[in-house]
C-alpha cells in the first residue's frame, strides 16, 4: 500500500497559482521516513536543549517564524511559532537537511519508491480562477495520477497495490474537500486502486504530512514569478514518470504550456 500525503498553497485571494502537491511513500517506508526526518530535527535542536517532538516541520514557519497574533473575532488568537526561539542559520540548515532526507530515501523495496504528485493550476485560467473550481480540478488530477502510478505498478507487482490519501485537519478548506470528497466517492470516478479518500490527519501528529507541506512549499516556489528552485530541484527526480517518460505525477495547467519552462512542461512538449 502507498500513503500519499497531500497539501495546499495558494488559495488566497490573488495568489497567481493553486497548487496541490504532496507525496506519495509505500507502507514499508513510512516509519524510515518519518524517522529520518525526525533525526534531522534531533541533531539539530537536541543540542540546544529542544525537544524535536515539539517541532512541527512546516516550511514557512522555519523561513519566517510567526510571531502569533491576538484575537480577531471570529478567528482566535494564534500563539508564536515554537521556531522564533530557534536561530535563522539553525532553522535553514534543518529546512536543507529534511529535503535532502526525503530526496536520499532508499526505499525497502526498489520497485517501491517514494513519488512527487502535484497539481499546479495557473488562476489567471478563465476557469479556474475561483479557489473551489482550482480546488476541485487540483484534487481530481492529483487523485488519478495516483491511481494511474498504482495501476502501473500493479501490472507487474506480486501483491496487489492500493492507496490512500492523507490531508492536514487543520487546513481551513477542510469542508470543501470533504464534501468534494464524498461526491467523489459516490461516483467512484474510477478511482479503482484508492482506499476511501482521503483521511485527515492533524499535521502535528504526522511527519507524513510535514513532508508533504515541504514539498507543496518547493514546488510553490519555484511556480512564483521569481522562481526560486533551491529546494525544488532535488524533488523533480522523484515526480512519477511514464512509460513515455512524461513527468505524469505532475501536470502544470495553464494555457501557455507550449511556452513553459517548467520540469513537466517540457516532458510533455519535447522541448
Ligand atoms: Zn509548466
Amino acid at each position: 500500500m502507498y500513503v500519499l500525503a497531500l497539501d495546499e498553497s495558494g488559495t488566497h485571494t490573488g495568489a497567481p497559482v493553486l497548487l496541490l502537491a504532496g507525496l506519495a511513500v509505500h507502507e514499508a517506508d513510512v516509519r524510515r521516513l518519518e524517522h529520518a526526518l525526525h533525526g534531522v530535527l534531533a541533531r539539530h535542536l537536541t543540542p540546544l536543549g529542544l525537544d524535536p517532538d515539539k517541532h512541527e516541520l512546516h516550511a514557512k514557519e522555519l523561513k519566517t517564524p510567526s510571531r502569533g497574533r491576538p484575537a480577531r473575532p471570529p478567528y482566535p488568537a494564534t500563539p508564536p511559532s515554537e521556531w522564533l526561539t530557534v536561530p535563522s542559520a539553525v532553522r535553514l540548515a534543518i529546512l536543507t537537511d529534511v529535503y535532502t532526507a526525503i530526496t536520499t530515501l532508499q526505499p525497502t523495496d526498489p520497485g517501491y519508491p517514494p513519488r512527487v504528485f502535484a497539481a499546479v493550476v495557473d488562476r489567471s485560467h478563465h476557469r479556474y480562477g475561483p479557489v473551489k473550481a482550482a480546488d476541485a480540478y487540483a484534487y481530481e488530477h492529483v487523485l488519478h495520477r495516483f491511481d494511474e502510478m498504482l495501476g502501473r505498478i500493479n501490472t507487474t507487482a506480486p501483491t496487489h497495490q492500493r492507496g490512500v490519501v492523507i490531508h492536514d485537519r487543520r487546513q481551513q478548506h477542510e469542508r470543501r474537500i470533504q464534501e468534494q470528497a464524498t461526491i467523489w466517492q459516490r461516483k467512484g470516478v474510477g478511482l479503482a486502486a484508492l482506499l476511501q479518500v482521503p483521511l485527515f490527519i492533524d499535521s502535528r501528529a504526522s511527519r507524513l504530512i510535514q513532508a508533504a507541506d515541504l514539498v507543496a512549499y518547493a514546488l510553490w516556489r519555484h511556480y512564483q514569478p521569481t522562481s526560486d528552485d533551491k529546494y525544488s530541484t532535488g524533488l523533480w527526480p522523484l515526480v512519477d514518470t511514464n512509460d513515455d517518460g512524461e513527468l505524469s505525477g505532475v501536470i502544470h495547467i495553464t494555457p501557455k504550456f507550449r511556452q513553459c519552462t517548467c520540469p513537466p512542461c517540457r516532458s510533455r512538449t519535447g522541448s
